[in-house]
């Protein structure tokens, strides 16, 4: 088995075990980055979700590895940015991937979103024959090439498809997410070396910038994404753009940009039907090598609506499940895995997005409803953005469901609160490790 695909096993395992939204928080984002003298390296997105998962979650996750590999294999944690899925520009250097071990562990870190493995059907037909166009020859005329759509329906493998491509073909490509831009954007600025940024981006081949709905509210990064398109643009070079949001949406980023984006080729992608949620059930078990029946492809694609990673989490539990037990997938297994995955999806957001409200106004030893009132007396705001921050990350609510519910905010004051309480994540001990408990006792239930 490739290592990649036991890591996926692994996480099949844990999800099965633990609930649902304390998968999503901790686990789901995470990337096999290196297997290498027994070690599996997992890259996760920040700082605070790895010292998490360090500190308890790391006997659980080698139990499992131990149960699917078969000995004595170890997990450590690092901070590795999702912007960056294939690592060759990162600046952390990995050395070699030499297989130490089993022999049947295949040890390449390859990411496997390609072109190629992307599964099309008329909901993305577009916008994966806009990326595959890119990847034969880049079209600036159709520049940028915008991709917009629900979280989970392949934005961002899209873009990994496009990188891949024009790689191959030597052309210098960035590939970074709207806030790894901003990040980069600050430190320059702060270090004095905002021409080697500007440089960097304006001069490359192919920029590829993913969620760029993050830089709603971030003036400058705005700014320089504008001259940055219009750089590459005069070179008749590539841009392409992802966003969960539609142009419509963005329209706080101001008129230079959504103009530049008109101008460019816009392709939505939208959720997928059954008939296109069958082929990639297919697709994705033949990646497993898990044989699937027809009546098993059809329960699942009816079952499972939402998007692809649910889609994704299915096989992944049925594939570490017919490997541990040694069989084939039988209807009940199917419904088994799908009642777990569906049954917490079915009492989001409503249900938990109360008890998170709830959990947090306990940590912080204020009612429910003051959370929910419009006051803005200090002991309030803080709880109110994790609260916010939590609603948007475990229970996935929309930044208007949460304003909503909190106090018949805004989406902007929402969005804002999501990033205070980000700040205060990683900047205030005190404030993290009450999110710790938040977080511990959301998931108990
Ligand atoms: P987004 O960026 O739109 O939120 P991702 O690109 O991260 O979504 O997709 C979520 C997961 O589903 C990824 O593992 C991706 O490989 C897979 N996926 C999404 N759409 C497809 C598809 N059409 N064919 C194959 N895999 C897909
Ligand atoms: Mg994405």
């Amino acid at each position: 088995m490739k290592a990649e695909q036991t890591w996926r096993a692994v996480l099949g395992e844990l999800e099965m075990q633990m609930s649902q939204a304390s998968f999503n928080t901790w686990l789901r984002d995470s990337k096999l980055i290196a297997f290498e003298d027994n070690v599996f390296v997992v890259g996760v997105e920040s700082g605070f979700i790895k010292d998490w998962l360090q500190g308890r979650m790391r006997n659980t996750v080698e139990r499992t590895l131990v149960g699917i590999v078969g000995q004595e294999t170890e997990v450590s944690f690092v901070v590795w940015p999702e912007s960056d899925p294939i690592g060759p520009s990162s600046k952390i250097v990995l050395p070699d991937i030499v297989e130490k071990t089993s022999p049947s562990l295949d040890v390449s870190s390859k990411r496997t979103m390609t072109l190629e493995n992307f599964v099309s059907g008329p909901e993305n037909l577009l916008a994966h024959a806009a990326s595959q166009a890119i990847s034969e020859q880049l079209n600036p005329a159709q520049s940028p090439l915008f991709i917009y759509g629900d979280v989970g329906l392949g934005k961002t493998h899209l873009l990994s498809g496009i990188k891949k491509g024009c790689d191959t073909k030597g052309f210098q490509v960035h590939m970074l997410a709207a806030e790894a831009f901003t990040n980069e954007l600050i430190s320059a600025i702060k270090t004095g070396s905002g021409s080697l940024f500007r440089d960097k981006y304006r001069s490359c081949d192919v920029l590829l910038v993913d969620d760029i709905q993050f830089f709603l509210g971030k003036k400058s990064s705005v700014e320089e994404l504008v001259h940055t398109i219009d750089q590459i643009h005069a070179r008749n070079r590539q841009i392409v753009l992802a966003s969960n949001l539609s142009l419509k949406s963005l329209s706080g980023l101001g008129r230079s940009l959504c103009s530049r984006i008109e101008a460019g080729l816009v392709v939505q992608i939208s959720k997928p039907s059954t008939e296109t949620r069958k082929k990639i059930l297919r697709s994705k078990a033949s990646s497993f090598s898990l044989d699937l029946s027809e009546d098993v492809v059809s329960y699942l694609a009816e079952s499972l609506q939402s998007n692809v990673r649910a889609l994704e989490g299915v096989i992944n539990h049925l594939s570490a499940r017919a490997r541990l037990l040694g069989q084939p997938v039988s209807l009940t297994a199917a419904r088994q895995a799908t009642e777990h995955v569906s049954g917490h999806k079915a009492s989001s957001p409503s249900m938990s997005s109360e008890h998170i409200i709830e959990a947090v106004a306990t940590e912080f030893n204020v009612t429910p409803s003051e959370l929910c009132s419009k006051s803005r007396a200090r002991r309030l705001t803080v709880p109110r953005q994790l609260a916010m921050l939590l609603l948007k990350d475990t229970a996935g609510c929309s930044l208007s469901q949460i304003g909503s519910l909190l106090g018949g905010r805004d989406h902007t004051t929402a969005r804002y609160s999501c990033e205070k309480a980000r700040v205060l994540l990683s900047s205030d001990d005190g404030f993290r490790a009450k999110a710790d408990e938040v977080i511990l006792a959301i998931n108990k239930v």
